[in-house]
């Protein structure tokens, strides 16, 4: 096997017996970036040197044995959204495009100290607003399985990145399914942790109540691997949750049998493409066949979760994206003004795309005095109820499955003009966003040569029973060894 398709896992194994050096693995990831890149365009910045030197010292640390971590001298990437002290940091958007942090963001941090190394930044829509990757300031970015199709959105590059070998992990973002959505679309591993599990410090913001970090991987193990190394309290980040985290590595071969798997009759309902239910269906079948009790439960306010999620992100993303008008950092306008309202107001106005402006429009309608209690209150309390839904189908199950997305990659510019359609792909991911729960994209099989993926969703901080079950099913599968081929 080539060793930028290598796990985290086995990775690791090969750099502890000093069969490879981390320069070596580093070197043949970077290798693969020139090569396939230029198709792909996973990347908005590769920090080549840097992350040669990175690799320079992880193999000092390996080599004397003293404070190794399974995340020593392994190479991957972060979405650019992420604050990283001397590296551009664009978000996506053409208003941050010279934008250099003086800070990095804690899961940067963090990765930094347990000898990660860093490749450089993936693409993604302006401010996470997509669902395709196509809102990118800069460019599309490709899927690796069939080139003429989007990646999902918004850590598309992410995702394209880990499933074509150009980084062994990546660190996402979702805030309504950016992270799990792309994951489904390449076939890898993606997880939203529970709300507050991972530090959102250094983050750029998009909706601060939903707004969850975490990993991009190739497999089950290689994903407790990343969260065990980033999640945790932060002092720099209030919502970030005290509560311990567990050794998530070492429950996953704990048996499945007996488990309790709910079947959401609400997601199977919704208009999901056939190639997906069929898939969908088998991964029932083998959970099955691992001893699991299936059945089938009820989440009765499903239909609001999309337009509540909308409401609620287009009024947050007005507050959030408010800091960004040309006087402080990131882009201002060249042209002549008379006035500070003009500078922000053409700043604005040159600096953020057009879906970006769309949600800013919607947000600050929805706020405003007549409206707020018709759109944004009343989307608050319908959200209670989603929350509640959660919360009594766990009384009656550990885990639920639900299909990622209603359809596999779409093709590039079949749904940019059309914002509606482009919004309705997140109809099975955004109600976790809105319950704070943790879910767990893997891979599934394959619709007409297109990777399916399944959420694995679980109660608050059940990020151990979801790994576990993950697990299992990947023993038994082989979906997730599955690499595509790029030519
Ligand atoms: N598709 C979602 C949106 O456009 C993705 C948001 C996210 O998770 N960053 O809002």
């Amino acid at each position: 096997m080539e060793l930028y398709n290598l796990s985290i896992r086995k990775a690791h194994e090969l750099l502890v017996k000093k069969q490879i050096s981390s320069v070596e693995l580093t070197s043949a990831v970077l290798a693969n970036i020139h090569r396939l890149d230029p198709k792909i365009r996973a990347y908005l910045t590769v920090v080549e040197q840097r992350a040669l030197e990175q690799a320079r010292k992880a193999d000092i640390r390996l080599h004397s044995r003293e404070n190794i971590t399974p995340l020593t001298g392994i190479p991957y990437a972060v979405k650019d959204c992420f604050s990283t002290r001397g590296i551009r940091t664009t978000c996506g958007s053409k208003i941050l495009q010279d934008y250099i942090p003086q800070y990095s963001a804690s899961v940067v941090e963090k990765l930094n100290n347990a000898g990660a190394v860093l490749l450089g930044k993936h693409n993604m829509d302006e401010f996470g607003m997509g669902s395709s990757c196509e809102n990118s300031a800069f460019f599309n970015t490709h899927n690796p399985w069939n080139l003429e199709r989007v990646p999902g959105g918004s850590s598309g590059g992410s995702a394209a990145s880990v499933s074509a070998g150009l980084s062994l992990f990546a660190i996402g973002e979702d805030t309504g399914g950016s992270i799990r959505m792309p994951a489904g679309f390449c076939n890898i591993v993606g997880l939203k942790p529970t709300y507050g599990r991972v530090s959102r410090y250094g983050h750029i913001a998009l909706v601060s109540s939903f707004d969850s970090v975490g990993p991009l991987t190739q497999d089950v193990y290689d994903c407790a691997t990343v969260l065990q190394t980033i999640a945790g309290k932060d002092p720099k980040d209030g919502t970030s949750l005290p509560d311990p985290v567990p050794i998530y590595t070492t429950s996953l071969e704990k048996s499945i049998n007996g488990l309790r798997l709910g079947i959401p009759r609400e997601y199977f309902q919704a208009g999901m493409e056939a190639g997906v239910e069929t898939v969908l269906q088998d991964a029932i079948r083998v959970f099955e066949k691992l001893g699991m009790q299936v059945q089938e439960v009820s989440l009765p306010h499903t239909r609001a979760a999309l337009p509540v999620y909308y409401l609620i992100l287009f009024a947050e993303a007005s507050a959030n994206l408010a800091r960004f008008d040309g006087t402080r950092f990131g882009y201002s306008t060249n042209q002549k003004v008379e006035s500070v309202i003009d500078l922000i107001l053409q700043t604005r106005q040159e600096g953020f795309g057009e879906e970006v402006k769309r949600r800013i429009m919607l947000g600050a309608y929805t706020l405003s005095a007549g409206y707020y209690d018709a759109y944004y209150l009343k989307a608050q309390k319908v959200r209670s109820l989603i929350r509640e839904d959660f919360r009594s189908a766990f009384e009656k199950c550990d885990v639920l499955l639900a299909p990622t997305c209603p359809t596999t990659a779409f093709k590039i510019g079949e749904k940019k003009q059309d914002p509606l359609t482009m919004y309705l792909s997140d109809i099975f991911v955004v109600a976790t966003n809105l319950a704070g729960v943790p879910a767990l994209s893997l891979p599934c099989g394959f619709s007409e040569g297109l990777p399916v993926g399944m959420q694995l969703i679980g109660n608050h901080l059940s990020e151990e029973i979801l790994f576990q079950i993950g697990y299992a099913y990947q023993a038994e599968t082989e979906w997730h060894n599955m690499h595509p081929l790029i030519t």
